[in-house]
């Protein structure tokens, strides 16, 4: 399965795509989380991204398609894999086509997660992450049992710079610009499904899974 997660930031894409990674034993590929690591290992690629990411904006292209270039690469990702957050632009979706193709592949099916903006405000600046593991709790949603504090590994619990309040804007507003024409593109191509991205996390992948192709 070469599935891509497409949707606003928000939306859920990681928590989907984790649920579907260990569903289909296959790699979960989230670009904002294979930039942060290269920003937190000081990577030559993190130095160029870091800026970028903690304002909110695109990373530039060759930068992004560079570390997901050596991730698809890797050997657990021959079987299958679930893109999220990339691709974000045209370019991009261009870029992995190309990539794809030079490697015998193909994207097989794009599932669009939708979500209103006022919920995904709601649901991007409760969001805490563990600095450790990566775990990702909200504050109203899914809250940690000690405040600050991961269940999972007693890591501590972080808001992500890029969600807070004035800094979401921005990225709804470069999502809809840069990335929302990913849909038609898709779409176009007969790859994509939209599914509800309210309720729970197992109702969503529900959803999802409804939409897939055996
Ligand atoms: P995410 O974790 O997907 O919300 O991504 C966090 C941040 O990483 C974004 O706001 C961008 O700065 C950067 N980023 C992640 N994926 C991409 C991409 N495909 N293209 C450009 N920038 C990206």
């Amino acid at each position: 399965m070469r599935l891509i997660l497409l949707g606003p930031p928000g939306a859920g894409k990681g928590t989907q795509a984790k649920l579907l990674g260990s569903r289909y034993g296959i790699p979960h590929i989230s670009s904002g989380d294979l930039l942060r690591e290269a920003v937190a290992t000081e990577s030559p690629l993190g130095l160029e991204g870091r800026a970028f990411l903690n304002k909110g904006e695109l990373v530039p292209d060759e930068v992004v398609l560079a570390i997901v270039r050596d991730r698809l690469r890797q050997s657990d990702a021959v079987r299958g894999f679930i893109l999220d957050g990339f691709p974000r632009t045209l370019a991009q979706a261009e870029a992995l086509a190309s990539l794809l193709e030079a490697m015998g592949q193909t994207v097989q099916q794009v599932v669009l997660i939708e979500l209103r903006e006022v919920d995904i405000v709601r649901r991007l600046s409760g969001r805490r992450v563990c600095r450790r593991c990566g775990e990702m709790f909200h504050l109203e949603f899914r809250p940690s049992r000690q405040p600050g504090i991961c269940d999972r590994c007693g890591g501590e619990l972080y808001q992500r710079d890029d969600d807070r309040p004035e800094v979401i804007r921005r990225r709804l507003g470069i999502y809809e610009l840069e990335t929302a024409p990913l849909v038609a593109y898709y779409a176009e191509r007969g790859l994509l499904s939209r599914v509800d991205g309210n309720g729970t996390a197992e109702e969503v992948q529900r959803r999802i899974l409804s939409h897939l192709h055996p």
